[in-house]
């Protein structure tokens, strides 16, 4: 299927065409004009469009139509867990009982609100093992240094001052690094094994009591499951550290095993990737933050409680490690990923992890021969391919990337993790067909075949978008995101 695109079109300006018609002047000797002081008025006509309502609902639906999401094709963008997000999720979050809900009702008015609150907190303690939650943070980077936070503020409590560094495995996401240098620690990277996983005699040099801790994702970002966790938690709480679990792909091991049994102290989880809420583009996110037993008191004031009577209220606490967010989280998202656990129920989230596991072994070991899979074996919910087996084409990652686009598929996460030159890192979850997959399949290995019998047409995607192949640096730095930087 070749997705064919209209041209876009954004001049539709007509001069004195408008949009909308205002009542005459009511108040006599008023005029919102003439009683602006002098300065603040303009000397210019304002610079806008001049078009009418049709217009202007036929230029955003367009554009809505060249947007892809996961609800027009296939999205299997690595790390991301693109995966379906049930109507009935939006129907319960847009209900007027929570929209309507002003941050600031006094809790008796709000009991509701809190009770989910406070319900999925204990749905997600259950789900990883931990004893207690905030729904606080806006998102997984923001869970990263919240976790972090505490992490700093357990040992600060404790009078272990020289604890400043933190442990970050060199195929961890890049929020990783990003979330420690903003909490201000020092990053120390520990190096991974030709299997994947954390090297074990690399990272015990690493630890003494300068070490506040070491973040880990499990799986971590190349689909692999550290094996020698027990391991590593011996050797990290023996030197005095913490252990702290990047949660936010939960979706291998959802229902299978939890952080909290694996020995972790703190962890993130990415509602809005495992818990099914709509994502990308800049959010709306919500990334929880647990702590096992005994750091309690440490997690982000406010925070939601139950009282012996069964009301719910507002607590903070002293030793707490400070405020995350205003108010308690992104409630939207908190409704949407509550109603999505309890709709799934207990048997059927113990589904999710294997199933997300089976497809993303299917595709990979279907594609094997026309992609180089630099780390064999199962893998969990995503894996990584090193570019194509065919070294010899020149076609890379991002050639292969921008021709799916033209099949009308999202790309998959490229050159990421970094561990490997053209890594292509695809995470097809749980919820899509066997079909949707064989179709997938087939078209990988398509491109694979135009790269050794054609590579231009490769190297010159994408061919059916409505923008070609951008000048992605001169994009990213001088990003044009007004009209009228369109127009110059
Ligand atoms: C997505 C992701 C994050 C960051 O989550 P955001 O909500 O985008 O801030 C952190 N770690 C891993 C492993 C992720 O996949």
């Amino acid at each position: 299927m070749i997705r064919n695109y209209d041209k876009l079109i954004f001049e539709l300006s007509k001069e004195g065409r408008v949009g909308y018609s205002l009542p005459k002047k009511q108040v006599e000797g008023y005029c919102m004009c003439c009683g602006l002081p002098e300065n603040l008025k303009r000397e210019s006509k304002p610079e806008l469009p001049e078009v009418t309502e049709f217009d202007v609902v036929r230029h955003y639906t367009n554009l809505s139509n060249k947007n892809f999401g996961v609800d027009t094709g296939f999205y299997p963008l690595g790390s991301c867990t693109m995966k379906y997000n049930p109507r009935i999720n939006e129907e319960i979050a847009a209900h007027h009982a929570f929209t309507g809900l002003h941050p600031e009702t006094p809790v008796e008015y709000a009991q509701g609100a809190l009770e989910v609150y406070y319900n999925l907190a204990a749905s997600l303690s259950e789900i990883s093992g931990l004893s207690a939650f905030t729904l606080n943070p806006y998102a997984g980077a923001h869970g990263e240094l919240t976790g972090l936070m505490i992490m700093r503020q357990y040992h600060i409590q404790r009078g272990d001052l020289k604890r400043t560094k933190v442990i970050v495995p060199d195929s961890a996401h890049g929020t990783n690094p990003a979330s420690a240098a903003v909490c201000g620690l020092q990053i120390v990277e520990v190096k991974s094994t030709a299997k994947g996983t954390v090297d074990v005699e690399d990272l015990k040099p690493l630890l003494d009591d300068t070490v506040a801790g070491i973040m880990m994702t499990n799986p971590n970002t190349l689909g692999i499951f550290e094996t020698e966790i027990p391991e590593i938690s011996r050797l990290v709480h023996e030197c005095g550290g913490l252990l702290y679990y990047d949660g936010a792909n939960l979706n291998a091991v959802l229902g299978k095993c939890r952080p909290g049994d694996m020995g972790f102290d703190i962890m993130h989880i990415n509602l809005h990737k495992t818990f099914s809420t709509p994502h990308g583009g800049g959010g709306p996110g919500d990334g929880p933050v647990g702590v096992r037993e005994g750091l309690e008191h440490l997690l982000p004031n406010p925070q939601v409680k139950k009282s012996d009577d069964g009301k719910f209220y507002i607590a903070t606490d002293e030793k707490s490690s400070g405020y995350v967010s205003n108010f308690l989280g992104n409630f939207g998202v908190i409704m949407r990923a509550y109603t999505y656990i309890l709709t799934l129920g207990r048997e059927n989230v113990k589904m999710v992890g294997p199933l997300a596991v089976l497809n993303a072994n299917y595709v990979k070991e279907s594609l094997k021969n026309e992609y180089y899979l630099p780390i064999e074996g199962v893998c969990k919910h995503e894996f990584v391919f090193d570019g194509l087996a065919d070294k010899s084409t020149g076609v890379t990652t991002l050639d292969i990337a921008k021709r799916l686009l033209d099949y009308g598929y999202h790309a998959p996460t490229i050159y990421f993790p970094l561990l490997f030159h053209q890594s292509i890192m695809i995470e097809p979850t749980e919820t899509e067909s066997k079909e949707t997959l064989d179709e997938f399949i087939a078209v990988m290995k398509k491109v694979a075949k135009e790269a050794i019998e054609n590579p231009d047409v490769v190297k010159s995607a994408p061919h059916t978008t409505p923008v070609r192949r951008l000048d992605e640096t001169t994009a990213a730095r001088f990003p044009k995101t007004t009209y009228k930087q369109m127009k110059g």
